[in-house]
């Protein structure tokens, strides 16, 4: 087991990712990528300069040269890795987790996210490191151009006869989507009404994980402007969540099914998600002729099983979807144009109207280490003594024939969260409910 990589890298609030770490860990990462070239780049968060300093130090002093990126959203940085031909990424960053988080996400030269079994052949290095000698210390030099590089390259894709005039809301969470996504839909030809536009790391606008909850102003601004859209972003900008014209909110199960709908009408192959998403996404992917594969949750086994399967387009439940023939990164920006684009067909709740209706109940359960594994466990117990039909790719899913329920603890957090989903709202809480209390044991 890794001792400090998770689902996806190193996460920590400030006294525990401590610059000291960072500094230790980055000798490793530099190591294992064998001294070659390497992007830095770091969200908004007040931490993430002390930090990179660090890392940039490490990294240098075991001869790797640092091309530093400074304040760049995720998938700007990891587009960047192939954009530049680097051997890797590391991005300092806590994505949706509240300010006093940081953490070190590291990226492979083909664009696939450092896994927890990868991270522990990382953590292996630590403590063996020598420094090169002064005159083999690494170059670092700034590159400040990777935004408008990843807007060109996202224009690149887009038609923009079909999203000139479309009027949009966006809330980039005073996080790094400001560096993006303002100038991105405003080239896109769209009006573009911007809230929280505004880089800080404390996150005063609203929290930075964009549930329907915190991103009440900008529904209330999709209403009262007579916008044909809106879109919310995480604090790293690889989520995004919308809003239709109606002011309805499309959670990121909603999000991926629609990507589906809109890449499979043109193009052929397997989607990958993880056992954690809504069959709504199976079910869109089989009408179109393709096949769903499933992974345990976190970005580098979707990035992974995406690369082995040749997958046509990937995505996560909360809104972070992948579109392998631009990178291997969520993208929360290409992700958004693909939506504007597709209102030059029809409104976003006409294309919502074609996804098949489930409801979902999220609820967690307060627990560390030894607690959750116990309760993952009651659960697995329970479907073997019933002889449920279980899987165990990521804590144990139980699949019924109109519904499913996951029992998993999460890898970043002290939680473990029960997702249940049914044709019916009663059904589905009384799903979650039911399985809270099998946990119990
Ligand atoms: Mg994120």
């Amino acid at each position: 087991m890794a001792k400090y990589f998770g689902t996806n890298g190193v996460r920590g609030k400030f006294d525990e990712l401590t610059p000291a770490l960072s500094y230790e860990l980055s000798c490793a990462i530099g190591t294992y990528f064998k001294g070659g070239t390497i992007l830095i780049a770091r969200d908004a968060r007040l931490t993430g300069p002390a930090i990179t300093h660090a890392v940039i130090s490490a990294l240098s002093s075991i001869g790797c040269h640092v091309i530093d990126l400074g304040l760049c959203s995720s998938p700007t940085a990891e587009f960047m890795v192939k954009h530049l031909k680097a051997d890797a990424c590391i991005i300092i960053t806590a994505s949706h987790n509240p300010p006093e988080w940081n953490a070190i996400k590291v990226i492979d030269g083909k664009g696939v996210a450092v896994s927890a079994k990868r991270g522990e052949e990382i953590e292996s290095l630590m403590g063996q490191i020598k420094l090169v000698s002064w005159d083999k210390v690494g170059k670092i030099s700034n590159h400040e151009m990777a935004a408008k590089e990843h807007i060109n390259a996202i224009l690149g894709q887009i038609d923009r006869k079909k999203t000139a005039g479309k009027k949009i809301v966006i809330d980039c969470a005073n996080g790094t989507a400001a560096l993006v996504a303002p100038k991105l839909f405003a080239s896109l030809g769209c009006e573009v009404i911007t809230i929280n536009g505004q880089i800080d790391g404390r996150f005063p606008g609203r929290p930075s994980e964009p549930s329907e909850q915190n991103v009440k102003t900008l529904i209330e601004t999709v209403i009262s402007t007579n916008a044909d859209a809106g879109m919310a972003w995480d604090g790293d900008g690889d989520r995004v969540i919308f809003v239709d014209e109606n002011g309805k909110y499309v959670i990121g199960d909603l999000v991926f099914a629609l990507s589906i709908l809109w890449k499979l009408s043109s193009s052929k192959g397997d989607v990958v998600t993880t056992v954690a998403t809504s069959k709504a996404a199976e079910d869109v992917a089989k009408k179109l002729g393709s096949k769903v594969r499933y992974t345990a949750i976190g970005a580098p086994y979707l990035c992974e099983e995406m690369v082995r399967s040749r997958a046509a387009l990937g995505g996560e439940e909360v809104g972070g979807v992948i579109w392998p023939e631009f990178s291997l990164a969520k993208d929360g920006f290409l992700t958004g144009a693909k939506m504007v684009e597709a209102l030059s067909t029809k409104p976003l709740s006409k294309w919502l109207a074609q996804i098949p209706k489930y409801y979902n109940v999220k609820l967690k359960i307060d627990a560390i280490a030894d607690e959750k594994k116990k309760i993952v466990t009651n659960v697995l117990n329970y479907a073997k003594k019933n002889g449920l039909k279980c899987t165990t790719i990521d804590g144990v899913r139980i699949d019924f024939d109109d519904s499913w329920v996951i029992v998993r603890a999460c890898g970043t957090e002290n939680y473990v969260r029960v997702f249940a989903e049914a044709k019916s709202s009663e059904i589905a809480v009384s799903l979650a409910k039911e399985y809270l209390e099998i946990s119990k044991g």
